[in-house]
């Protein structure tokens, strides 16, 4: 359904853009139908660029995204417009997309302005209604509202409602639950499995990894804008085979473990460019040949 080859993304920084930063390196995965994708690294991995290239909020630099097969760089006016009919984001901070000044109805009211100009009052009243109880809140009490009289979740939890009203069919979240408290955050991930069990298609962000297997089918490992690691959850998380990864998920039992307190894993001082390789079905790892070169003896 969602396609990512060998994407790349080089932002031009410094005065005159003269020093390039690759935050994205020739990343490539794929999301179908019903499948959460938990996609997980460190701040400034490279997480959100993806999330923002696959909403065509930015352009690759290099490599293809396709989705249901249409390149969608290449996406303009109303083939985007069609495009962001099935795909749709929410981010890690849900206040950005309000505007203060306007009540939260007015996110449902932009939709019905753009997408469905022709449905009667009463009719969309029902609709807006029925998308704000299937994510568990009541309409009666949230809309009117202005942004800050809500919570982040609640704020969320209107984007995935607003979401609902389109046909969507692919929804990226980023860091959504990262700014929650622990009970809002079951709410959403039950949300999400919800949404999951609809047919959609989630691409979880996360810098999180105890979050990252708690509905995800699919993992991807991002380490400084490049995959380390990818496949099901279950190999990933169960039979970690790159040092990177087999590092974080050591560290993952220890509640609260910062990104930055973690030991730098072992990679026999290689730095491997190389994209991942199939090592099992459904299994890929950077550099497997180099990483595990001269570790057999370890019984890695
Ligand atoms: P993450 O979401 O994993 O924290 P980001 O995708 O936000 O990572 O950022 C990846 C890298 O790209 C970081 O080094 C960040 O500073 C840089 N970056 C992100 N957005 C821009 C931008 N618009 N211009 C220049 N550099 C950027
Ligand atoms: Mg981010």
């Amino acid at each position: 359904m969602l396609r990512l080859e060998r994407v790349s993304k080089t932002y031009r920084v410094g005065a005159f853009a003269r020093t390039s930063l690759k935050a994205v390196r020739d990343v490539s995965f794929e999301l179908r139908p019903g499948e959460v994708v938990s996609l997980i690294g460190e701040s400034g991995s490279g997480k959100s660029t993806i999330g923002r290239m696959i909403l065509r909020l930015t352009q690759p630099t290099d490599g293809r995204i396709t989705f249901e097969g249409t390149d969608i760089t290449g996406l303009r006016g109303r083939g985007l417009k069609e495009y962001y009919r099935h795909a749709q984001g929410v981010f890690q901070d849900p206040f950005s997309t309000y505007n203060p000044i306007f009540r939260a109805d007015r996110v449902f009211a932009m939709i019905r302005q753009s997408y469905f100009p022709n449905v009667r009052d009463a009719e969309w009243r029902d609709r807006v209604a029925d998308a704000i109880s299937s994510v568990n809140l009541n309409p009666d009490l949230v809309l009117g509202k202005y942004p800050h009289q809500l919570s982040g979740g609640q704020l969320q939890r209107l984007l995935v409602a607003r979401a609902l009203l389109l046909d969507i069919k692919l929804l990226v979240a980023d860091e959504i639950i990262s700014m929650l408290d622990a009970s809002t955050r079951i709410d959403v991930l039950n949300l999400l499995a919800d949404l999951k069990e609809r047919g959609l298609a989630v691409l979880f962000i996360t810098h999180d990894l105890s979050l990252g297997n708690y509905l995800s089918d699919q993992t991807v490992i991002l380490r400084k804008g490049a995959v380390v690691e990818r496949g099901t959850t279950e190999k990933v998380f169960g039979d970690p085979r790159h040092p990177y990864t087999r590092t974080l998920l050591a560290s993952v039992p220890r509640l609260g473990t910062r990104w930055e307190d973690l030991p730098v894993p072992e990679t026999e001082g290689h730095e491997c460019d190389a994209p991942p390789e199939e090592v099992d079905d459904d299994h890929f790892v950077a550099c497997f040949d180099r990483v595990h070169h001269g570790r057999k003896s370890e019984s890695v």
